[in-house]
């Protein structure tokens, strides 16, 4: 039996990416999703064609109770949870810091913070050997705004994620007695959905003159190292947020 990996936002971008290439290097896999059942549904055939076993969870992680209901669906389906990646994540259009509503903000916070707070809570009490687990890995989801703050466009965003940083320095000292190691990618900019719900589609083109090798990068780039992190060629490597960006923001 492969090992049980989890996925946030597993539909769409990164995730699907993640998803599609766990599968080939044998892990089951499940993805979460947040309304996408189509674009999930084919995940998860992708992974099934792959030979391994695969499931779509509908789950908003932007609400602590469905980010439980998610892990007691896992442990149904698949009985244990091995390696955790921590994605799902939204965007916004660009404003600038003074005009970011308190709303935007609170709805930025619980998918970006809280969920995945919640979340690596849950993936940690399946996975430590002091509650009986087996150990594991978790990959949090960061991003080159939690460094760069993404001025004029959504430092709300960058805000999100910064705590992410810190969730996982602090998650790998804590959990790494515990057989848990505990990184985080932090993408530039990636092709995929995420700019065009953020209003601008072009967003990677028209910022790649930024980026010192000059382009975007592919979400099976990021996905590649992703599955390094959690692979036993990185057993040693704990509480790094890789940067995956091309050379910008260094
Ligand atoms: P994407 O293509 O827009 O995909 C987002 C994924 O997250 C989808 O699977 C979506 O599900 C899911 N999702 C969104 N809100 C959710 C919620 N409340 N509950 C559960 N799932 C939810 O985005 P992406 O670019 O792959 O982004 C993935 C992560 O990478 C995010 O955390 C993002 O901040 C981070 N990131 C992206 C970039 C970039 O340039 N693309 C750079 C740095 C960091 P549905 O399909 O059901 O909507």
């Amino acid at each position: 039996m492969g090992r049980v990996l989890l996925i946030t936002g597993g539909s769409r971008g990164i995730g699907a990416a993640t998803a599609r290439l766990a599968a080939r290097r044998g892990y089951d896999v499940c993805a979460n999703f947040a309304g996408n059942q189509e674009a999930a549904d084919g995940v998860v055939a992708d992974c099934i064609a792959a030979g391994v076993r695969a499931a779509a969870v509908q789950a908003d992680m932007s609400q602590p109770a469905e980010v439980l209901r998610l892990f007691e669906v896992v442990d149904r389906k698949f009985g244990r949870i091995d390696a955790f990646f921590n994605n799902a994540g939204i965007y916004a259009p660009a404003a600038r810091f003074v005009d970011i509503p308190l709303d935007r903000l609170q709805r930025m916070i619980a998918t970006n913070t809280v969920g995945p707070f919640v979340a690596a809570q849950a993936a940690a009490r399946r996975m430590s050997t002091r509650s009986g687990g087996q150990g594991g890995v978790i990959v949090n989801m960061s991003s080159m705004a939690a460094r760069m703050g993404a001025p004029g466009e959504a430092v709300d965003y960058g805000f999100s994620k910064g705590a992410i940083e810190t969730l996982t320095i602090g998650l790998a000292k804590e959990l790494a007695p515990e057989g848990i190691r505990v990184n985080a990618v932090k993408p530039g900019l990636i092709y995929t959905d995420i700019h065009a719900v953020g209003g601008t589609p072009d967003r990677v083109d028209r910022l790649s003159h930024l980026v010192p090798m000059q382009r975007g990068g592919t979400a099976e780039e990021v996905a590649e190292a992703v599955l390094w992190l959690m692979s036993d060629a990185a057993s040693y490597v704990t509480g790094v947020s890789l940067d995956i960006a091309g050379g910008r923001g260094i």
